[in-house]
C-alpha cells in the first residue's frame, strides 16, 4: 500500500513538472519498451543526451517527504505585484520537481488585482483564486485559503513582493526535519525605522508572554504541515500570532532567517493602529489559548488580587479606628471598599464563564496526534 502511494507520488512529480520536453521524452521512453532493438538503441542515445543536459542544469531537486505544496497568498490592492510574484514563484518551484498549487485570496481588492489574478489562473492551472466580496482582513483571507488548499504542506506569503519565493525550499527543508511550523525571520527587515522598532518591542513582549523562543512572530512567510492549518482558527487580526496559536495546540515551532525586500509598489495596509490592535489581540490570544476552558483561573486571579489589597487597606483602617481615629475623612476607606467590590465582580464573571464552558455543547478541541 505504502509502496503504491510512493509510486503515485513519483508519477505526480513527473507529470507536474513544466519541462515539457522532459515529459515527452519520458513518454517516448515508455513507448520504446515495445519496440525492437533498433528502436531501443535510438532512444537510448536520446536518453544519454538528456541525462548529460540534466547534469549541466544545476537546479537542485528538493528532497523532502512532502507530496504536494500549497501556497496561500492573501492580497488586498496589490495589482502591480501579482504578475511579477507569479513569475518568481514559477521560476523557483518549477525546477525543483515538486507538485504545487498557488491559491490567491483576493481580500475584496478595489483595483485591478482580481483581474490580474484571473489572468494568471487562466494561463496556468496550478494557480487558483478565491475572491471576497469585501475586505475582511488578512486573517480571514488566510483562514479561507487554509480551507481551500489540498497540499500536505502549506506556505503562506505576502503578495507585495516583500517576501522572497526563493526561501520556500529552505522553509520546506527545515520543516522536513520534523517541525510542524517553520516561521520566517526578517533578520534584515526592509521597512521604515518606526515599524522596525515597534515590531522589535512587540516581538519581545509576545516572546515573554508565550514562551516561544523565536524572533519574528509576524513574518508573512511561513510553512505549516497540513494538520496545523486544519486546526488553526484565525480571525480578527490574529494572523500576527500564528506561532502562539499553533504552540498552544501542541505543535512544534521553529524559524529560519529569510530575505526581506522593501515594498516595490503600493503602500502598507496596516497603519499605526496595528500596535494598539496588536496588544489587544495579544490579550485575546492569551485568554483564548490558555483560559477558554478555565475562565475562573483568569478572572479569579485578578479578583483575588483586588480582594487581598482591599482587605489589607480595610484592615489597616480598622486598626486606626480601634485606636480612636475617625474614618469619615479618609479617602482610603473608599479605595478599600472599591477593591473588595471589584474583586467580587471579577469572581462573579469568572464563575459565569465556568458555567458557560460547562454547559456549552460542541467538540472538546483535543487534537489527536496518532492512533492505532
Ligand atoms: N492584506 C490583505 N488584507 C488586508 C490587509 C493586507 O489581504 O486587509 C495582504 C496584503 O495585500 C499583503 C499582506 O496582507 O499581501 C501583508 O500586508 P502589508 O504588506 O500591507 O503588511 P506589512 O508588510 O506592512 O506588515
Ligand atoms: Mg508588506
Amino acid at each position: 500500500m505504502e509502496k503504491s502511494l510512493e509510486n503515485q507520488g513519483r508519477v505526480d512529480k513527473n507529470t507536474d513538472t513544466n519541462d515539457s520536453s522532459r515529459s515527452n521524452k519520458n513518454k517516448s521512453q515508455g513507448s520504446s519498451q515495445n519496440k525492437k532493438s533498433g528502436g531501443r538503441r535510438y532512444y537510448g542515445r536520446r536518453r544519454r543526451f538528456y541525462n548529460r543536459n540534466r547534469n549541466r542544469n544545476d537546479t537542485p531537486r528538493l528532497n523532502t517527504s512532502f507530496k504536494k505544496l500549497s501556497i496561500v497568498i492573501p492580497l488586498f490592492n496589490e495589482e502591480e505585484s501579482v504578475h511579477p510574484l507569479a513569475n518568481e514563484i514559477k521560476k523557483v518551484l518549477n525546477p525543483i520537481g515538486m507538485q504545487y498549487e498557488v491559491v490567491f485570496v483576493d481580500d475584496g481588492s478595489t483595483d485591478l488585482s482580481l483581474k490580474n489574478v484571473k489572468d494568471i489562473c487562466n494561463t496556468d492551472r496550478k494557480f487558483k483564486y478565491v475572491s471576497f466580496r469585501k475586505n475582511y482582513g488578512k486573517s480571514a483571507a488566510l483562514q479561507v485559503g487554509f480551507q481551500y488548499v489540498t497540499g500536505d504542506v502549506v506556505v503562506t506569503m505576502d503578495a507585495d513582493l516583500q517576501d522572497d519565493p526563493k526561501e520556500i525550499p529552505n522553509l520546506l527543508k527545515k520543516l522536513n526535519e520534523g517541525y510542524d511550523l517553520c516561521s520566517g525571520w526578517k533578520k534584515k527587515r526592509r521597512d521604515p525605522i518606526i515599524k522596525k522598532l515597534s515590531s522589535k518591542f512587540f516581538n519581545f513582549v509576545t516572546k515573554i508572554f508565550s514562551g516561544i523562543k523565536i524572533h519574528d512572530f509576524n513574518c508573512g512567510l511561513k510553512a505549516y504541515r497540513k494538520e496545523v492549518v486544519e486546526n488553526l482558527y484565525v480571525h480578527g487580526e490574529l494572523h500576527r500570532y500564528m506561532p502562539v496559536l499553533a504552540k498552544w495546540q501542541g505543535f512544534t515551532i521553529t524559524e529560519i532567517p529569510v530575505q526581506h525586500h522593501p515594498r516595490r509598489y503600493g503602500k502598507t495596509k496596516f497603519g499605526i493602529s496595528r500596535f494598539f490592535k496588536g496588544f489587544i489581540d495579544l490579550i485575546t490570544v492569551i485568554f483564548s489559548t490558555r483560559y477558554t476552558k478555565r475562565p475562573l483561573h483568569f478572572f479569579g486571579f485578578f479578583g483575588a488580587m483586588a480582594m487581598i489589597l482591599g482587605i489589607i487597606v480595610l484592615g489597616f483602617l480598622s486598626v486606626l479606628w480601634i485606636q480612636g481615629h475617625p474614618l469619615s475623612n479618609r479617602p482610603m476607606l473608599f479605595l478599600g471598599m472599591l477593591l473588595i467590590i471589584v474583586g467580587v465582580q471579577f469572581f462573579a464573571v469568572g464563575l459565569l464563564g465556568e458555567m458557560l464552558v460547562h454547559n456549552s455543547p460542541g467538540n472538546p478541541d483535543y487534537i489527536i496526534k496518532d492512533k492505532s
